[in-house]
């Protein structure tokens, strides 16, 4: 399949979620198709693919690894909007402060600093948003969902951090519907957040939702989706150098 069909058929899925969302019962969010921004998650891939995505109009791709969006950056246009969805490492911060668009892993005070220092140096502020580990899974990164707010509350004093909204990885699972009560947490939490007016703070922002399940994370109130598989094809990582 083209990747522009990929593209438009998810495209197509996310307006079908956002209609479907219309007739859920408070406090379900209404979604208007065009408040859900698309993330081509383009890890392990090609450039000429991502070239693809980015002819068809795509502009927002995410990356988890660093290494992956230095070695891509300079090959594609500079309106692409890079989207770092992985974990991060202090000591990588400064090579990615002035080329991603959103960090959406940011999850302790120990990264923020680093984050604060490396974009003060280079004089802008850093969309961010706060991952969540909703699940509890041990193997997650982010934080408990009671120690958001906290650290959300800390973050409200950086200059050079702007907090946009909430990010959260979900298991993997055989059926989407498993999920919904993870997407529907942390869109409460979203909220009760929000409800707070933080100094500083924006609750614009809820990227949850991959291949195996975006449409019930619409439905349940995300502004962005990562979306990797249905757009690009299986990932294969034994073929991969860059994956670690
Ligand atoms: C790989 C990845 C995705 C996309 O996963 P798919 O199942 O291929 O859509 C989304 N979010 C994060 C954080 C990822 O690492």
């Amino acid at each position: 399949m083209y990747i522009s069909d990929a593209i438009a058929g998810v495209r197509a899925r996310i307006g079908e979620a956002c209609q479907r969302a219309a007739f859920l019962e408070e406090p379900h969010p209404q979604r208007k198709e065009e408040d859900v921004t698309l993330i081509a998650v383009s890890k392990t891939k090609p450039i000429p693919m991502l070239q693809e995505a980015y002819d068809a109009g795509q502009r927002d791709f995410g990356e988890n690894k660093v290494q992956e969006i230095l070695e891509k950056y300079d090959h594609l246009p500079k309106d692409v909007r890079w989207h770092l969805i992985g974990h991060l490492q202090t000591n990588k911060v400064k090579y990615i402060a002035d080329k991603v668009a959103m960090i959406h892993s940011l999850d302790s005070l120990h990264l923020a600093r680093v984050i604060e220092k490396e974009c003060a140096r280079i004089n802008r502020i850093m969309p961010v948003l706060v991952q969540v580990n909703v699940s509890g899974e041990e193997s997650k990164f982010g934080v408990a969902p009671k120690d958001a707010e906290p650290l959300i509350r800390d973050l409200s004093g950086f200059p050079h951090i702007q907090v946009e909204g909430l990010m959260t990885v979900a298991p993997f699972v055989e059926f989407p519907e498993e999920n919904r009560v993870i997407f529907s947490k942390l869109y409460q939490l979203f909220l009760d957040i929000k409800e707070k007016n933080i100094d500083n703070i924006n609750m614009n922002v809820l990227s949850m939702g991959m291949s195996g399940d975006f449409e019930v994370a619409v439905e349940e109130g995300a502004t962005m989706v990562r979306v990797g598989t249905s757009i690009f094809g299986a990932r294969n990582y034994q073929i991969k150098e860059i994956e670690t």
